[in-house]
């Protein structure tokens, strides 16, 4: 059985004040044993975020080189080193402001397990994709072209997460989510074999308390990827309940 993953996107939020939250988050993730819980905050936040307390902490990007003349760009062995232990890597907002490929994001999800750190990979089709009956074709295709080779359950976690429901307050149906992660898991196994049964398949997008409990009951939903509802300890710790 697969442990259930509650990680929270801070996005380009947070300040080293906010940081006070992360304090009843990893209360709430100590009484919690059954789930693994983790905050991704800006680069900026990682190294005091880690040194904070038994929270795990995660970067929201990483370069795909572990150094070398790139302004501006972090690698996966500095982020551990700041103390992170996950990255996500491909998030739909940057495929679209920084024109992230699959490759790239192949790239970067092999540079985040070379350092030692969890790959959380995020994939996820347009409103006019899903609206074309294009949904799962173009999930299948990223995972394709964004899932390295020979990655292992342990490292790897994947993300489903519909762009039109990012940050819109609007949730597919428990039967579409259902529908998206079983095609996800299948598709998994044409690319991973047999260790596709382990690695985690979250799903993001809108999760907030008041609809957490019912997503987390869909099958092959092994936990939430959060944006705006991991802001604070009072969002986050009842989607942290609800995966228990
Ligand atoms: P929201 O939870 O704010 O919709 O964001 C989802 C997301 O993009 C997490 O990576």
């Amino acid at each position: 059985t697969r442990r259930k993953l509650v990680a929270g996107n801070w996005k380009m939020h947070g300040s080293l004040a906010q940081l006070a939250e992360l304090d009843g988050i990893a209360a709430a993730a100590r009484a919690n044993r059954r789930v693994d819980v983790a905050i991704c905050p800006p680069f900026t936040l990682i190294g005091a975020a880690a040194m904070r307390g038994d929270l795990a902490i995660g970067a929201q990007d990483c370069h795909q080189n572990a150094k070398g003349a790139h302004t501006g760009c972090v690698s996966a062995e500095m982020l551990k080193e700041a103390g992170a232990s996950l990255a996500i890597v491909g998030h739909s907002e940057r495929r679209t402001d920084q024109r992230e490929s699959n490759e790239d994001v192949c790239a970067k999800a092999r540079a985040a397990i070379g350092a030692g750190l969890i790959a959380i990979v995020c994939v996820g089709e347009t409103e006019a994709e899903r609206d074309a009956g294009r949904a799962v074709a173009v999930v299948e295709a990223q995972l394709q072209g964004s899932i390295p080779a020979g990655a292992k359950a342990a490292e790897l976690v994947v993300a489903y997460e519909p762009v039109w429901a990012i940050g819109t307050g609007r949730t597919p149906t428990t039967g579409d989510v259902a529908a998206m992660h079983a095609a996800i898991r299948a598709k998994l196994g044409a690319l991973l074999g047999a260790e596709a049964d382990a690695v985690r398949i979250l799903y993001g997008g809108s999760v907030k308390p008041s609809n957490a409990a019912e997503l987390m009951t869909v099958a092959n939903v092994d936990g939430a990827l959060v944006g705006g509802a991991s802001l604070t300890a009072a969002d986050f710790v009842p989607i942290i309940e609800a995966a228990a």
